[in-house]
């Protein structure tokens, strides 16, 4: 049970606090007060530590942690996938709670936001510590505070999921991204991202890698053949409308 709230105003201040036994950072505070996060009886507030802004940096735009989903999603400069991915979370009232920290700090399975930021090669700010790739951040969950992502400017992203209604979780997540100058090699390849909404999550670069790399486990709303079948599907489906018309969130 949280008997604590802490409101650090220095980075410095709040991971002392925050690597304190019991001690959780919070974001929008959806999952820390669900009833689902055992364990914690002290919340780190970020709200004095200069976190909620979107902005430009140089050939980037960087999203602090504490800014919120509805905010993403007005935020004119972010890219139009990353708008569309925080936009699948269907309710106003939940996109200005949920903060794009507590997003990454507890990187849900059926996550939209994590795969595009994945094909869009974006990186994690975490105080104290060296950024990383949002794909090494889910591969290896170091812990930590993340301050932001930094979301580098020219790949052009599209993002789908499946999911049996706009509140259900979703069974598929599917996010493609193309270099500014067509298809080539290296950080110059296709990204296609597929996520089971189970815990696995591919990168591969042609859709047909799809059915060697991505091996998916059924969920309540899909079988595991299902998902395979239609990861390709739509990540063909993605990148050719992303190779035809541009970008198409
Ligand atoms: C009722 C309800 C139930 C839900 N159940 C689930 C579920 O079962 N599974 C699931 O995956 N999603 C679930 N969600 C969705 C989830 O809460 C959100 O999608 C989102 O990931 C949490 O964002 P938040 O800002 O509210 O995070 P918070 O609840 O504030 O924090 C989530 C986690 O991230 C950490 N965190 C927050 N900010 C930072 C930061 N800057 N740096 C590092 N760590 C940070 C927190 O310490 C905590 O561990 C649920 C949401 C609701 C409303």
């Amino acid at each position: 049970m949280v008997t604590e709230v802490l409101r650090p105003s220095t980075l410095d201040e709040a991971l002392a606090l925050g690597a304190r036994p019991g001690a959780a950072y919070l974001g929008g505070g959806t999952w820390l007060n669900s009833g689902r996060a055992a364990g914690v009886d002290i919340l780190v507030s970020l709200e004095n530590l200069g976190l909620g802004r979107v902005e430009r940096r140089g050939d980037a735009l960087v999203i602090g942690a504490a800014v919120t989903f509805q905010e993403v999603r007005e935020a004119a400069d972010a890219p139009p996938a990353v708008r569309a991915a925080v936009s699948f979370t269907a309710s106003r009232t939940l996109r200005n709670m949920v903060t794009v920290g507590g997003e990454l700090g507890l990187l849900p399975e059926d996550s939209v936001l994590v795969p595009v930021l994945i094909a869009l090669e974006a990186e994690i700010h975490l105080a104290g510590a060296a950024a990383l790739t949002v794909e090494e951040l889910h591969r290896r969950r170091p812990g930590g505070l993340i301050t932001g992502v930094v979301v580098p400017d020219g790949r052009r992203c599209a993002v789908t999921r499946l999911a049996r209604t706009t509140h259900s979780p979703r069974s598929l997540v599917i996010a493609v991204s193309l270099p500014p100058s067509g298809h080539g090699h290296g950080r110059h390849a296709p990204r296609i991202v597929a996520s089971d909404c189970t815990g696995l999550v591919a990168v591969v670069q042609r859709p047909e890698e799809l059915a060697a790399a991505f091996v998916p486990r059924a969920g309540i709303h899909a079988s595991a053949r299902y998902k395979s079948y239609m990861a390709g599907l739509l990540a063909a489906d993605l990148l050719a409308s992303l190779g035809s018309a541009g970008e198409r969130p």
